[in-house]
């Protein structure tokens, strides 16, 4: 064999053992047992995780940035800041640009990430108009492997077309796969944005009155009422809020398939951030909410009513965040999170025992490879497996400081935070890709992940 990992704790959603691992030819070839291979890697003591599946981010391919896409990271930093972070797999948004189908947005972006990505990576296609031809393509583009479209409520044309996306979501199902649906109400966005102009109350600390928590609320009803007309599996992504995660469960309760992402910062910060001198750096859609969402979060991680958390990292430079011009309607949303959500979870999740780290490996790995198709090649480590794992240091403490990370956003939402564990050595496919804070894969390395249907958890 290629590679032995001896001696750590493989932590899987079934519970932990020690148990060495044995590699070759990039998968997992035998868990225990006796064993040799032309390289070893002693883990002694040390939790070993499956490598983080992040099915929610935006890494836009530099022949972009000229469109006014200003998201700062492409595939090969992105994929970099990922691995740093024990994140082997990554679930891009694919957005056709104006006169794209979805399938050209999708060849795009793999011809892209397929030449740069150093983690593997999956795309999601973003149906922004519902064509006929796009309504088309959505067979095909799951029999290829894409088994998901991304929609959004919040965008402006949405309520034109209603009919049209529950179609897409009747051919969704019909092919196996999943919908990704934003949860946000564009009249309510519209209307508040309106109130505050009038008012003339612009600063970015109003940016959460700009997208009230009832925009999300009713959205989110909204997304499960079309889930359960059409049975398409649905996939809120970023929730946020303690009332929308209860329009989830009331669907989840009644059988619905209704499954759940939050998104780190709805676990660290709140919206007294937004009243800061430079607030406007915590903007993402929807707003940080309350201290007992926050509460709510966590709860729902603990009990399994949140599916997975995924980054949806879409990083900015500061100085395009706090650009003067924009106000509490327009700032620019997204920030940086793929190098610090797996060790922020476990340094404020697992080592506080608000959750176990069986539970960690759950909502960061295996729920998201099996709601979109990618289990057992990814989301566990069990022979036949990908070799995709993360050794940690469960003792290793830094200070977040994002100017020093590897994406290319300059500052990082947590900077200042002090976390504990982090990634020693990241494994993808095999290959030691990261070491430390250093990572050592090469641009292109990266595989498209052509996937299977959905799968409930
Ligand atoms: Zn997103």
């Amino acid at each position: 064999m290629d590679l032995l990992v001896r001696g750590g704790i493989v932590v899987t959603t079934g519970g932990r053992a020690q148990v060495d691992v044995g590699i070759d030819k990039g998968r997992v070839v035998q868990m225990g047992g006796e064993m040799s291979a032309s390289s070893e890697i002693d883990a002694s003591g040390h939790f070993i995780t499956p490598g983080g599946v992040d099915p929610h981010v935006h890494l836009t391919p530099p022949t972009r940035q000229a469109d006014g896409w200003k998201w700062s990271d492409d595939f090969e930093s992105g994929t970099r800041a990922a691995l740093a972070g024990g994140i082997t797999t990554v679930g891009n948004m694919s957005f056709p640009d104006r006169d794209e189908t979805m399938a050209d947005a999708i060849a795009r972006d793999d011809a892209e990430a397929d030449e740069f990505a150093i983690a593997d990576y999956f795309l999601h296609p973003v149906l922004t108009h519902p064509s006929e031809e796009n309504l088309a393509s959505i067979a095909t583009l799951h029999a290829e492997g894409h088994t998901s479209i991304k929609f959004f409520l919040s965008f402006p044309g949405f309520d034109r077309h209603v009919p049209e996306f529950l179609q897409a979501m009747r051919m969704v199902k019909q092919a196996g796969g999943i919908a990704l649906i934003h949860c946000e109400d564009a009249a309510i966005i519209d209307c508040c944005c309106t109130l505050l102009r009038e008012a003339g109350t612009l600063t970015p600390d109003y940016y959460a009155e700009a997208r009230p928590l009832q925009a999300e609320v009713v959205s989110t009803y909204r997304a499960v009422g079309f889930c359960e007309t059409t049975d398409c599996p649905i996939y809120v992504v970023h929730l946020a809020s303690a009332r929308a995660l209860a329009a989830c469960h009331d669907g989840r309760s009644r059988g619905v398939p209704v499954f759940v992402e939050t998104r780190p910062m709805y676990l660290h910060l709140t919206r007294r951030r937004l009243e800061d001198e430079d607030g406007a750096k915590y903007a993402g859609a929807p707003p940080l909410r309350e201290q007992s969402d926050v509460d709510a979060m966590w709860a729902a991680l603990a009990f399994g009513n949140i599916d997975t958390l995924a980054t949806d990292h879409a990083p900015w430079s500061l100085a395009d965040k706090l650009d003067p011009a924009l106000d509490a309607t327009n700032l620019r949303q997204g920030v940086a999170d793929l190098e610090t959500s797996l060790p922020m979870l476990y340094s404020t999740g697992v080592l506080t025992g608000r959750i176990s780290l069986e539970q960690f490996v759950a909502v960061t790995s295996t729920n998201p490879a099996k709601l979109f198709g990618l289990y057992p090649q990814k989301g566990t480590l069990s022979v036949g497996s990908d070799a995709d794992l993360v050794i940690w240091d469960e003792q290793e403490t830094r200070t977040i400081d994002g100017a020093a990370m590897h994406s290319r956003s300059d500052y990082s939402p947590y900077d200042g935070a002090e976390v504990t564990g982090w990634p020693m050595v990241t494994i993808s496919r095999g290959e030691v890709v990261a070491e430390g804070r250093d990572v050592v894969g090469k641009p292109g390395r990266g595989c498209l992940i052509r996937r299977g249907p959905h799968r409930a958890i």
